[in-house]
Order: C-alpha cells, then structure tokens, then sequence
C-alpha cells in the first residue's frame, strides 16, 4: 500500500524523490541526533495524486492525521489548543532546491484563542504571541487564499506609521498588534467572504492543499523551465513543530554555510538575525549581521552551531547550507541541503576538499559545473578613478552594464527587444524571476547576502549587487538617486558583482583572473581559482577520452584555439574566404561566368587567396588535424539580396539611370533564387554542380599544405564534403577531387603524411545509409545543427519564434539546436556510428555542430564512442572538462 506520510525518523538523505530534498535531510538530520524540531512529510506522491485528482486522497489525509497525533503526544501539545498550542510550520520542497519559488506557512494552529495559551507558553509574552498570530494571519491569507500581499501590508505600514516616523515592525506594542489582528481579520474577510479559519485542522488542511497547488504556480514553472527541473516531480510538505527565533534578544534566526558560497574559501559564512523568524532574513527586512557576530552574541549557541556545521559536512562530504533558529539561546536546526555556491567558489572547494582527502579525484572533478565553466572567464570593471556612486554587497560574481529597469517586465520586454538591462529594485521577490534570468546584472538597495536576489543571481550565474542602501528608489518618478546622482529608467549604469560597486555609464571592463592567468599574467595565476583550474583540468585531460578540436576558420582563431587545448581544427568553415571585396568580386565572376574559361578565370584569383589563408591555419595547427569543410552555403549569399536589388533598379530605372549592368545581376539572382535554399543548391550538390569550384579549393588546400611542409611545418589534412546524402556523392568527389589533390603535391614534390577525405553527417538519409557512406570515407563529422534541423524540420533560422513555447510546454525535452536531442538526432547518430564503422573499422567520428560544445551533448557523445568534439575556441575548457566528467561517470550538478 502507498505510504503517503513519513515521520522525520522514518526517511533519510537518499529518500529525495518521495520526500523532497528539505524531508529527506530533515530526516537525516533526525537521525543523526542533531537538534530538529520534530514533525513528518507528506510524500511528493501524495502532491502527485493530489494534483491529478484534484484534491487530497482520504488515505493521505487519515495517515497526516495519525502523524499529527505522534507530533503532538511527542510534544506534549495539541494544535490549537487554548492553553497550551501546539504551532506547526508547513514548507514545501521538491526533490531540487527552488528557492522561494514555492509556498511556507508559519505558526499554523494559532486562533482567537490559541493565542492566548501562546501568551502563557511564553511566560506572558502578550506581544510575542499577538506578533506571531498577525503573522500567520498574513501569510495564510496571501499564500492560501490568495488575499493581495499589498493588502497586508500596507495595513502594517499604517500601523508602523501611525506609531511614529520611522518605527520598526518592532515598535509595535501588544495593543497596536491586537488592533492590527482586527485589521487583518477584516481585511481576510473582505477578500475570501469568509471568515479566518478558527479550527486548526482546517488550517492544515488548507495549508498542505496550498503547498501541492505552489507546484503548478507561475514562478514554480518559470523556475523549472530555466533550470531544466522535471514538471512531473511534485513536492513534498514537510509539517514542523515551530521554534521561535522572534523572542527576544537571546533569540534569532539565521543562515549558515559550511565554507564561503562566493569564494570558496574554508571559512564559516552567513548572516544572522537577532529577533527574527526564518522569513526575515530572505525577504530582507532588515539587515543582517555576519555570522561571525553570533560568537560575541551567544557565544554558546554559536559554538554549538560551528559543531553541527563540521559535522555535517563531515557527514555530506561537501559545502553546507543550514537553516538554523536560536529559541531563548536553544538551537534548532531547521533545514540544510548542499549549498548552492558561485562558479567561482565550485573550482576552489572542489580542489580544497580533494586536498583535505574528504572527496577522491573523480569526485572533485564532478563537482564542478561545466555549464559555468564560461562564466569564470567574465570580465570585471576596470573602475580605475572611477567613483562608484553607490556601494553594496558582492552578491553575485562578474560585471554587467545595461539600461536601467525598474520592474521585471520591463525588463523582459526590453531584454526582448534586445536592450542589455540592469534591474533595480529594493529588493525582489520570486515573481520577479522572469525579469532577472532576462537581465545582465541585478541591483538591490535592500536585502543580505542571502536575500532572494542574491540566491537567484549567483544560481542563475547573473552579475549582482545588493543592499545598495545608498540608493533610493522612486518607483513612481522611474529613477534612483545615489550620493547625488540621479539614475532615470534607461540610462545606462555599471554594477560590479565582485566588489559590490555601482557606476553611472558604461565602464570598461577587464578580463577576469582565469582569462589573465591564461595569459600568462604571474600575479593572476598565484591565486587560488588559477590553481584549482590547472589541477582539475589536468585531471579532466587526463581521465577524457573524447579529443577537443576547435571550429575555426581563421588563423587567429586558431592560435586562440590551441592556446586553450584544442587538439585540432573539426570544422574549419571556408565560406568566409569567399568575402571582402576582392573575393566577392571574384565569386561573382565565377557565378556569371558564361564559358569553362571565364569560370577558371575566377577560380584562378580566388587560389592564392584561399591558399594563403590555409597557409596561416596549418602554420598555426602544426602538427595537429585541420578538417577543411569544402564551400557549403547557397551561391545566392554572395549576391546582393534579390528584393533589394529589385527595388534598386527599378527606382534607377524611374530617375532614367543606366541599368544594364544591374539587370544583368538581377537576373542572375533571380535565377539563383530558391524557394528554401537550405534544401538547395549548397553543399556537395554546389560541388557536383560547379566541379571547378570544389577542385580549385582542393589545390589550395594541398599547395598551401606543401607551403607549410616545406617550410618544416606538419600540416594533417583532412578534407571534408558537406551535406552529402548518398554514398555516390562521396564516391564521385573523391573520384574527382583525389587525383586533383594528388597533382597539387606531386607539383610541389611533397608527401603529406596525414591526408584524408570525409564527410559531414547532418542529413537523416546520410545518418541512416551511413554504411555505405562509410565505405568510401575516412572519417565523418555530425553537423547536427543541419542534422537536427532536418530531423525535426525545424528551420534553425526561424526556431526562434517558437522554441521557447516548445520548451514551455515541455514538447521537446530541451533546445534541440542547444542540446543534442537523444530519442532522434542522438538515435540517427548512433546508427551512424555503428554501421559507419561497422563497414570501415577506421573511420574517426566527430562532430562539429554547436552541441560539440555544451556539456550534455558531449557526454552523449562521448557514450556514442565518438572520437572527438569539436566546438567554437571559447568553449574548448568545457568541452575538456565535460569530456572528462563523462569519462568518471557523469553526476547530477552539485549544486542540486
Ligand atoms: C552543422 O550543420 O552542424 C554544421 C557544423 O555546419 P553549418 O553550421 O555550417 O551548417
Ligand atoms: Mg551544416
């Protein structure tokens, strides 16, 4: 029978899946004997079965029912109880950490009369207990029933001011909170038609049913859509006995993480709040202290809590982050999962931990995100002289400059339109989601290092600075002022996430630490990030079996390349080489041509063009394969565009011009138009059709290979013919360009020890036929950007339109242009592979597509048994790394 409801004894740390991640370290927790406040978990089945049938199943109910009563006989208390209350939080959590994205509800169990037990738990605590009750009043009513937040809390305002200028949630005495219960009441009322619920149980019922229903809510989907979260997972609600961190001076709530989420250092790092409950600390209310300070404030307490947090990382074998709340200078720990941590503070805990031997090699490698990798390598201002016009917390790493914004849809709008944007709030709350993933850096005036702000940027990888408190923002005249400064909506700023500092204008950025100690800057490559890159990617080099090659077309961007590890070139686009005036010029006259001479003619200019510039890249690849791709788009893109051309004569044609030459042009392009070129005249079928292209660029290919050869250089070329569907078009290229190559260098009297002819795979027909491909090839290169776009049909030009709600809708499983798509492009690939060497047990396999260098493909790749990934220069360290995670054994983010 389903079990719907565990109690915290009852579960442990590898129970995610049915009691989210929250119940399943609770349970842990439980079970290692640290302090815990007691209470149980209703399953993420139950969330599941709830959501399906649309409502909560009796056998769910009658088994929470049952926990309920162990909770209260273990405590001594009974929910809503006049004189002695029992209070319960109720907390969602998913199986993966969704910051604030779902529902929580404090002190439930709390009613007219509830309260006044509350009161004498507390020895008379008459403020305490009127503060928790308009508390629970305030948040049952937002988050349960929907009750507008603005409602409430604009009562608390007018209440605080009505007090004095200025006054705190603090200086609100028990009269004021009897009157602001009222209130409150009246205003739950006003908005549900009902009553507030007095019986405790209805509470708990109505709050679980909220919690299942967060799942489906907007900022839930928005946030599983950006991380690539499964909607079919559901989450568990975890029911607590309360413990209050808002009692007083000896008591406080705060945040504690094992190790510096930011830099990674082995130091304690967190906030703490004296008088507060949980929620205080993460909407930022008011600010928090460092950790730190808790040893001279309970010095007790903080001992106690440095325990537990050795203990626990001892116990997870990695960085920490705990919820913990002091109760009259008792500790509880309330919750704690793997902290998520900056790119930055992943390198550097990831080489410490193997160093202190908590984690082996393997491990250390998998704990760093190859997603982020990039992100290392951002740029920092270059603020020499320049005065920052507002200073607040590093909150999340990298420097970003953009317009300013004030609300998150304008900052979706606006990033839309395609404005690099800055969004200012005070600070922000899980409905702002969607205008921070669309913004380059976050600015907050208010709010910690842990404010809901801070978390998402340094998830999501987004420049941040928070609690700016020199700023003040004026939602309603759309600007800030800063130290005299004012900043309108638009006008363009400056934030640097690494020191906290906020600039007018845009400001020159410099390279970050990896990118300058790749450089070979001394200072830079003596700290510690530098260290724990060079460690962990010699492991990953080490341990990978898939070679990095590089798609470059240029020789700087090979020299760039190599300089980065590439091993190669997989992709070497020529379509380049036919640009700038001269070529252009040249490409025309081979289009026009009327006779085999005038074509040659063309051709004849375009050879030592084309050939010093394979010069430059086998000069800067000695030593290492150059796959050279023979011309591959249309012809019709080296014309002018036809409707343009069309309008241009016949407006020279009205003022009376000559327009011969033009009109011959015209003409020329109307004849080359296409209903879809990328299904047209391109690829191996422009070398069928022109043969003296494909040859011309064949003889450049090997005098410029001789050139390098004679000069001592070791030029390994690999010629590759694009777009090829049929085994006959390879057979007949070969057949045609072979002798034309064999030629070239007898001419130049060289051998070439590596010269081999291949072909790309990115048609379904040539995926499926690959044995008999294979036969006349010595290697193929999945370009699986066309290869997905024709096994999907889906223009990769105009995807664009429509990805984003296919992703939404969960009807592709990702960006199939981004990620390779296993079930179909993945599934062509593999039959590729196998009956490709299957007939020719020597083919290489490669790809050069644009998943060769994201982290999911190339695992896939690597499990495909591909030799090599090839991908753009700045992602050949990811490409390494993910090939070496792949190589260890793959594991979930560390993050997660
Ligand atoms: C491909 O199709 O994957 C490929 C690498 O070629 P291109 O992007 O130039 O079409
Ligand atoms: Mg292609």
């Amino acid at each position: 029978m389903t079990k719907y409801a565990y109690d915290f004894s009852e579960g442990n740390k590898d129970m995610k899946d049915l009691l989210g991640g929250k119940g399943a370290n609770l349970a842990e927790m439980t079970n290692m004997g640290l302090p815990v406040p007691p209470g149980f978990t209703i399953t993420t089945e139950a969330c599941l079965t709830f959501l399906k049938e649309g409502g909560a199943p009796p056998q769910m109910l009658q088994e929470a029912g049952e926990h309920l009563r162990t909770l209260q006989e273990g405590m001594g208390r009974e929910l809503g109880n006049p004189d002695d209350p029992l209070l319960v939080s109720v907390r969602s959590g998913a199986k993966f950490s969704m910051p604030g994205m779902m529902d929580t509800v404090l002190n439930l169990g709390l009613n007219d009369r509830s309260v006044e037990g509350l009161a004498k738990q507390t020895g008379g605590d008459v403020r305490f207990a009127r503060d928790a009750y308009r508390r629970f009043i305030q948040m049952f009513g937002k988050i349960v029933m929907d009750v507008p937040a603005e409602a409430f809390e604009g009562s608390l305002e007018a209440a605080k001011e009505a007090k004095f200028a200025g006054a705190q949630d603090t200086d609100l005495d028990a009269e004021d909170l009897s009157t602001l219960i009222e209130r409150f009441k009246a205003l739950y009322r006003e908005h549900t038609h009902d009553d507030f619920p007095q019986d405790s149980k209805d509470q708990l019922r109505l709050a679980i049913d909220a919690v299942f229903r967060s799942w489906n809510g907007k900022r839930a989907r928005d946030y599983r859509r950006q991380n690539k979260i499964s909607d079919d997972l559901g989450t568990a609600v975890n029911v607590q006995a309360m413990v209050f961190g808002n009692r007083g001076d000896d008591s406080g709530t705060g945040v504690a993480f094992t190790r510096d989420p930011s830099t990674g250092e082995r130091a304690p790092y967190g906030d703490y709040l004296a008088n507060a409950q949980g929620e205080d600390v993460v909407a930022g209310i008011r600010n928090t202290l460092p950790l730190v300070r808790l040893e001279e404030i309970d010095p007790e307490s903080y001992r106690g809590l440095r325990e537990v947090m050795d203990t626990l990382e001892r116990h997870y074998r990695d960085m920490c982050d705990i919820e913990f709340t002091i109760e009259k200078g008792r500790l509880w720990i309330l919750q704690t999962r793997i902290g998520k941590r900056t790119a930055f503070g992943e390198w550097v805990m990831a080489l410490d931990m193997f160093d202190e031997g908590l984690i082996d090699e393997a491990e250390a490698l998998l704990r760093v995100d190859a997603n982020r990798l990039e992100e290392l390598f951002k740029r920092r201002v270059k603020a020499d002289g320049e005065g920052a016009i507002a200073k607040g917390l590093n909150a999340s790493p990298g420097a970003a400059t953009g317009e300013v914004v004030f609300t998150a849809d304008e900052a979706e709008a606006r990033a839309h339109e395609g404005a690099r944007v800055i969004l200012v709030r005070r600070e922000t709350t899980p409905d702002d989601y969607h205008g921070m993933i669309a913004s380059q850096g976050i600015l907050t005036s208010a709010g910690g290092t842990n404010s809901h702000a801070a978390v998402v940027a340094r998830g999501e990888g987004i420049p941040a600075v928070c609690g700016a408190d020199g700023i003040r923002i004026d939602m309603r005249a759309r600007a800030f002022s800063a130290n005299g400064t004012r900043v309108g909506e638009g006008d363009v700023i400056t934030i640097d996430g690494f020191t906290g500092n906020v600039y007018v204008g845009e400001l020159e950025l410099e390279e970050s630490v990896l990118e300058k100690a790749r450089q070979g800057d001394a200072v830079a490559q003596e700290q510690k990030i530098w260290k724990a890159f060079e460690r962990l990617m010699s492991v990953a080099d080490a341990r990978r079996r898939l070679r990095v090659r590089a798609n470059a077309d240029t020789p700087d961007q090979s020299t760039n390349a190599r300089d980065r590890g590439a091993e190669g070139i997989g992709l070497c686009r020529t379509e380049h080489m036919f640009l700038g005036e001269e070529r252009v010029e040249a490409v025309r006259r081979m289009i026009f041509a009327e006779t085999p001479e005038e074509e040659q003619a063309a051709y004849d200019i375009l050879l030592p063009l084309q050939r010093d510039d394979f010069v430059g890249i086998f000069r800067a690849m000695s030593g290492l394969p150059v796959t050279v791709r023979l011309l591959d788009p249309p012809l019709h893109e080296f014309l002018p565009n036809q409707v343009d051309l069309a309008v241009e004569v016949a407006l020279a044609e009205e003022r009376g011009e000559d327009v011969a030459e033009r009109r011959v042009t015209l003409q020329k392009v109307n004849e080359l138009h296409e209903a879809n070129p990328m299904l047209g005249l391109r690829g191996v079928r422009l070398g069928i059709v022109k043969p003296g292209l494909y040859a011309m660029q064949v003889r450049a290919i090997c005098e410029a290979a001789a050139t390098v050869k004679a000069d001592g250089g070791d030029p390994r070329v690999e010629i590759m013919i694009p777009l090829v569907a049929t085994a006959p078009e390879l057979r007949q290229m070969r057949e045609e360009l072979e002798p034309v190559a064999g030629e070239a260098l007898r001419a130049a009297g060289v051998e070439l020890d590596h010269l081999e002819w291949g072909t790309m795979i990115e048609l379904p027909r040539a995926a499926v036929t690959a044995g008999e491909i294979a036969e006349h090839a010595d290697f193929f290169s999945f370009g699986t950007n066309d290869l997905t776009q024709t096994a999907f049909g889906f223009s990769r030009d105009d995807i664009g339109k429509f990805v984003g709600m296919y992703e939404e809708r969960k009807l592709v499983p990702a960006n199939p242009f981004v990620t390779v798509d296993r079930p179909g492009v993945g599934r062509l690939m593999s039959i590729a592979c196998n009956e490709g060497r299957a007939a020719n047990p020597n083919l290489h396999l490669g790809i050069c597509g644009e998943h060769g260098g994201d982290p999911a493909s190339v695992v896939f790749c690597h499990e495909a048994g591909l030799d090599y990934v090839s991908c753009s220069p700045f992602r050949i360290e990811t490409a390494r790394l993910a090939a070496g995670q792949a190589a260890v054994g793959a594991a979930e983010p560390a993050s997660m």
